[in-house]
């Protein structure tokens, strides 16, 4: 409990003793009887008064302060001290307990992401110092003990350990990582000491994104929260005028009829339609629900990057995913080099990696990395020149004075190369100098492997169609499809090939139904922000993906996807359960009230007991 939680639980105990010492003590004399329970209504009430005083000031004057002190102020003119301070009372009981209940939830939510890290080792003089990781430059060496956090992205360039990387990606299993590995900032080091040579800036590094992600998801507001405060700007006035109604209208009418008016009946049963009324139950539970599953999907290693987005989640029925880097892993091995003429087998594959040595799409990354595990040999970048990338196809590059294109098929027919057809099944890089052709290399990538399963996980969260949208040549796509159980499959697709599909399908689809598009973002930021719903792979996928896409998976796992939505659909339930259960409860107390059924002690099960209730469901969320 923080200080002012405290305080409020002090006044609360105190309040509740005078008031019920006051209600046994027998005294007549109405006056001494107002003044005593003027003093634990004041102790109780005092803050809320003084904002709704603030408030009508202000001009902002139908908020549930003012409905409150309006309340109990015009039961206790009417001489029903104890209800109108009991009324205060459990209001206050019922917002502690609120406030209680969502910093909990924050602190949940904070531990699961206690990844900020506080400091950045230096080596100085052989002395390691602690310096703000915010100050320490790109190319620095920082030293991660075991125990610590990684502070800033970077490359391993000496020591061997095992990190914990499950706050950022819910993956319970420590990483072995060795000298030369990719190592993202928030992995907490666990065994070994590291030196790490940092490649991006901490404001840029990944534990400084993703802690802005989360900080900033409660802006974007569901529906279901935009519904509740526009239905709150309209809810309390309009409640205010029946209240005045009720108030005045039947003893009018009574008058008229001369009967006698019964003023302080009609009066009561007004301010006990207030209490019923209030709609803090509502206004706090659903922002309280979004938030806990929020926190619940990134603690399973998803980012979800507002309300909105959790929301269409639960709506989505079309699942739209790229292959490469998706699905498979993107780690290409070489099955076969075929060269043609008089070009060597190391020779072909030497000016294939040479091409690629600027790109970042994953069979670049591959035939680098198979050319260095081959020769041995490294990149030596001074004989690149006149970089060229055509997504879709491939690339072309300058290499010692000699222009040498590597790509798929599409791109020998563009450039009017002819070619050798392989006999095997397997991504083709075909290989041309100076426009002659110099053979090929079949890669082959596998299929992660909880890709399977992700898809058929999918199918049982209620999605309609999984489709898989690919550049790859069709026989490896129809393969991996086949293997996988994706419903349509669509290849040798260019990006904008991917958006016109994706605009086809969204075009198709029913109103209620949501599509999302899931890839690593590798040629793909455009289809992740056309769809409804982008997701993105984050270990793996591009800055640029990460920034275009509403969801990330923090470990790749196209299975997270199905988690997600499971959170997403659980969360909507409760949201609706609670926006249910509140206007029922207060409708039916509203029309019992109206007609005199209802006393204050119901008014206020009403408004506190359904606020505690749905407070409570709401937590529901953080557990999943
Ligand atoms: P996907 O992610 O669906 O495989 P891409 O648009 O990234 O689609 O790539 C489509 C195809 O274009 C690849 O399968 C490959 O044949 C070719 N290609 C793209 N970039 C390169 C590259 N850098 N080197 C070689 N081939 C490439
Ligand atoms: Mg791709």
């Amino acid at each position: 409990m923080t200080k002012k939680q405290k305080k409020v639980l002090i006044r609360i105990i105190v309040s509740a003793v005078l008031v019920a010492a006051f209600s046994l003590i027998p005294v007549e004399n109405q006056y001494i009887r107002l003044v005593l329970f003027l003093i634990p209504y004041l102790i109780i009430g005092y803050d809320i008064l003084k904002k709704a005083v603030l408030g009508i000031i202000n001009g902002q004057v139908f908020d549930e302060n003012f409905l409150m002190a309006l309340a109990t102020v015009g039961a206790i003119i009417l001489g029903e001290y104890l209800e109108g301070t009991a009324v205060m009372l459990f209001y206050q009981i019922g917002e502690l307990f609120q406030s209680y209940a969502v910093g909990k939830s924050r602190r949940n939510i904070s531990a699961l992401m206690d990844i900020r890290p506080d400091y950045a080792n230096i080596e100085q003089d052989g002395q390691l110092e602690q310096v703000d990781p915010d100050d320490v430059e790109v190319g620095t060496i920082i030293v991660v003990q075991p125990g610590e956090k990684v502070p800033i992205d970077g490359v391993i360039v000496g020591g061997d350990s095992t990190l914990n990387t499950s706050a950022l990606t819910g993956e319970s299993l420590p990483r072995e990582v060795h000298e030369g590995d990719e190592v993202i900032s928030g992995c907490v080091n666990l065994t070994g000491l590291l030196r790490i040579e940092t490649t991006r800036e901490f404001g840029e590094s990944t534990v400084s994104k993703i802690l802005d992600l989360v900080e900033n998801s409660s802006m974007k507001k569901s529906r279901s929260e935009n519904f509740i405060t526009r239905f709150a700007k309209y809810y309390t006035p309009a409640v205010c005028i029946g209240a005045l109604a009720l108030a005045l209208l039947p003893p009018a009418a009574n008058l008229l009829m001369g009967h006698p008016a019964n003023w302080s009946q009609w009066i009561i049963r007004a301010l006990t339609t207030l209490v019923i009324s209030c709609p803090c139950a509502l206004v706090i539970s659903i922002p309280l629900s979004f938030f806990g599953g929020i926190g619940g999907a990134s603690s399973k290693g998803v980012l979800v990057k507002g309300s909105n987005y959790l929301e269409a989640l639960s709506e989505t029925k079309y699942v739209v995913c790229d292959k490469t880097g998706t699905l498979t892993k993107g780690v290409f091995e070489v099955t076969q080099i075929e060269a043609a003429g008089e070009t060597t087998e190391d020779a072909l594959l030497e000016m294939a990696a040479y091409a690629e040595s600027y790109s970042n799409h994953p069979i670049s990354k591959s035939l680098k990395e198979a050319y260095g595990r081959r020769t041995g040999n490294q990149i030596d970048t001074s004989r690149v020149s006149d970089v060229e990338e055509i997504s879709g196809h491939g690339v072309s590059a300058v290499i010692d004075g000699r222009r040498v294109s590597a790509g798929n098929v599409k791109y020998m027919k563009m450039l009017d190369i002819p070619y050798t057809v392989p006999h095997k099944i397997g991504t083709e890089v075909h290989v041309a100098v100076d426009g002659k052709y110099a053979g090929y290399i079949l890669i082959s990538d596998i299929v992660k492997p909880n890709a399977k399963a992700a898809i058929a996980d999918l199918k049982a969260a209620g999605v309609r169609q999984v489709i898989m949208l690919t550049g790859d040549a069709r026989n490896v796509a129809e393969s991996v499809a086949e293997e996988l159980g994706v419903d349509v499959v669509k290849s040798e697709l260019l990006p904008a090939d991917k958006v016109a599909e994706v605009e086809r399908l969204l075009a198709a689809k029913g109103e209620k139904e949501r599509l999302a598009f899931v890839g690593d973002g590798i040629n793909d930021a455009p289809v992740l922000s056309r769809a409804d719903l982008g997701i993105a792979m984050g270990a793996m996928g591009s800055d640029a993906a990460i920034e275009a896409a509403d969801i990330v998976l923090m470990d790749d796992d196209p299975a997270k996807i199905a988690t997600a939505m499971n959170i997403s659909r659980k969360t909507l339930g409760i949201v609706h359960q609670n926006i249910m259960f509140a206007l029922v409860i207060k409708f039916a107390c509203l029309g019992l009230g109206a007609i005199g059924f209802v006393n204050m002690w119901w008014a206020i099960f009403a408004d506190v007991g359904v606020m505690i209730i749905a407070v409570l469901n709401a937590t529901r969320t953080l557990k999943s």
